[in-house]
């Protein structure tokens, strides 16, 4: 097999919101970009088989810890986006300033590119709006939040997005991939990268495996954003032995309830409202399934009673700021503990949405399995790359959530877009 991956000018590993931006500013500014996607380009059809096999595949985009607790990510083209809830996160940016790194501007520029708003009226969906109603009767600040949605393509009838969008609503780093190619970057997918090839200290191309057959390619500037846990699986293989340490993954779980006189749709969107207890370290928005997670959820905490109850099911999902620590295996095993204090902010978070979907008529309330879908922190800013998010070897540098310094708990996608174009814009100025 042969590829047309000559005369580039920059290699991207990974097509998550890290490094499809990065694709994206770079080939607007004529560069040659060459993208390495170990996921596959298929159209999305939106159906569980296609949505099983990206992001739910044991061992593959589903990993466990030793407490099975079960660790998401997308292997597909777009990352982990192409099943995200689409919501939009203030970036924390003292933080990243503390660290050396400002992308106000960045995240100003995102602003005005994508569609970042609440939802309109008619797209909030009967569980976000009883949960909303009742989380503010019991005086929480429980407002909409910023989603990334093209709200004008959206009709009732469409499905919410889980296992990708077809409808186009929901936006993805899919879009900036394609928008990439039409500027001239060249995609492989199903290119699932080993390693970095290294002349001296410089960085000069990569080497991939498709389809069971060993390639190299070769450019002056190499941008690894394979994300949390495939970053620094191939950064170790590469040299980088102290990758894959003390990172964040952001646990939550689901307390669920059953209301009677509701009927939630398949085209509620999740994530739609919710609220940020800062003090006590958690989060809590509305989170709608479908069926097959719903059902999941259900039978993993043994409470068969709720399997076939999704259109009667609201629930709150609990997300906790956790820890720095853990570490990965060299193939990308996720070892890591939730420690005491990270369950106890589970539990008072788990007691405050019980009051909530107490207080909308819910009954026979429970938690389902602790999950865990941002992992970060793996390769960090000030540690193993620098403000410019440079490694110590000339030309190779990484982009996408292990790079995020501090845990602060929050879904990190905005903060990694803007990451994204600061990053193009220092290749571009070198
Ligand atoms: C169900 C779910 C809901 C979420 N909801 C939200 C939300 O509402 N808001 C929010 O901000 N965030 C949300 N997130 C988190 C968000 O999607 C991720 O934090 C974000 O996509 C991470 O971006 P990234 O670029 O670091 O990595 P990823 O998006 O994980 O992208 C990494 C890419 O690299 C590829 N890759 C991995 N290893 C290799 C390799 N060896 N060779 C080649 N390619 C490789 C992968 O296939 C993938 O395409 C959600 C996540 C999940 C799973």
């Amino acid at each position: 097999m042969s590829f047309d991956i000559q005369d580039k000018d920059v290699i991207i590993v990974g097509s998550g919101p890290g490094g499809a931006t990065v694709a994206k500013e770079l080939s607007q500014h004529n560069k040659k970009v060459l993208i390495l996607e170990w996921g596959d380009n298929d159209p999305l059809d939106g159906s569980f088989r296609q949505g099983f096999r990206a992001f739910l595949f044991p061992g593959r985009s589903m990993l466990f810890t030793r407490q099975m607790l079960g660790l998401v990510r997308g292997i597909t083209t777009g990352g982990s986006t192409v099943h995200f809830y689409a919501t939009s996160f203030p970036v924390p940016f003292d933080m990243l300033k503390s660290h050396g790194i400002d992308i106000r501007e960045e995240v100003e520029e995102l602003k005005k590119e994508l569609p970042v708003a609440p939802l309109k009226e008619e797209m909030v969906g009967p569980m976000a709006k009883r949960v909303m109603e009742s989380a503010q009767e019991l005086g929480y600040a429980w407002n909409k939040l910023d989603k990334f949605m093209y709200q004008d393509r959206w009709k009732p009838d469409y499905k919410f997005s889980h296992y990708g969008d077809p409808h186009q609503v929901k936006w993805s780093a899919r879009m900036y991939v394609e928008e990439a190619i039409q500027n001239g970057t060249k995609l492989i997918s199903g290119a699932k990268v080993r390693k970095v090839l290294f002349d001296g200290n410089q960085a000069i191309g990569v080497e991939f495996k498709k389809e069971n057959t060993k390639h190299k390619a070769f450019a002056p500037t190499v941008v690894i954003s394979a994300g949390g846990i495939g970053t620094p699986v191939i950064l170790r293989a590469s040299g980088l032995k102290r990758a894959g340490y003390d990172f964040f993954f952001d646990p939550l779980i689901g307390v669920r309830g059953t209301v009677k006189d509701i009927d939630v749709p398949t085209s509620e969107i999740p994530m739609t409202a919710g609220a940020h207890i800062q003090d006590e370290g958690y989060m809590m928005t509305d989170m709608a399934h479908p069926f097959a997670t719903s059902a999941a959820f259900a039978a993993g905490v043994f409470r068969f009673d709720n399997i076939f109850s999704r259109k009667h099911t609201i629930q709150i999902m609990v997300k906790a700021k956790d820890e720095l620590g853990g570490r990965l295996t060299d193939k990308g095993g996720v070892r890591k503990i939730l420690d005491k204090n990270e369950k106890q902010k589970l539990q008072r978070g788990y007691e405050r949405a019980k009051k909530i979907l107490k207080n909308t008529g819910a009954k026979s309330i429970f938690k389902t399995q602790y999950l865990a879908a941002h992992p970060g922190g793996t390769v960090k800013v000030g540690d193993l790359v620098d403000s410019n998010l440079k490694t110590k070897y000339d030309n190779l540098y990484v982009c996408d959530c292990s790079v995020i310094p501090e845990a602060w708990g929050l879904p990190p996608t905005t903060t990694i877009i803007g990451l994204g174009k600061r990053l193009a814009k220092h290749l571009l100025n070198r």
